[in-house]
């Protein structure tokens, strides 16, 4: 008969759940909680929060911002670039 392989359950289960629970945590769309339904690209201090340190434009998984939003951001950072309102990147 085998014997069974000793499994570290609640040690890796609590870890996996606290894990979890970080990856889970629900993101909100500032934007629409504030009620916003047009992004100005001269606001440079909002637009500076969706942008990485490089000057990225950083992906709707990290900010949390939903698709009607995150695209007037991409679009609004963008505008700010072309009119030299923000940088293209940063080294
Ligand atoms: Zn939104």
């Amino acid at each position: 008969m085998k014997k069974k392989a000793i499994r570290p359950v609640a040690e890796k289960g609590a870890a996996g759940a606290s894990a979890l629970n970080v990856r889970q945590r629900k993101r909100y769309c500032y934007f629409c909680k504030e009620n916003v339904d047009y992004i100005d690209y001269k606001n440079i201090t909002v637009l500076k929060k969706f942008i990485s340190d490089k000057g990225k434009i950083r992906p709707k998984r990290s900010t949390g911002n939903c698709v009607q939003h995150q695209k007037m951001i991409a679009s609004a950072i963008k505008r700010a670039r072309e009119i030299a309102l923000m940088p293209y990147f940063k080294r």
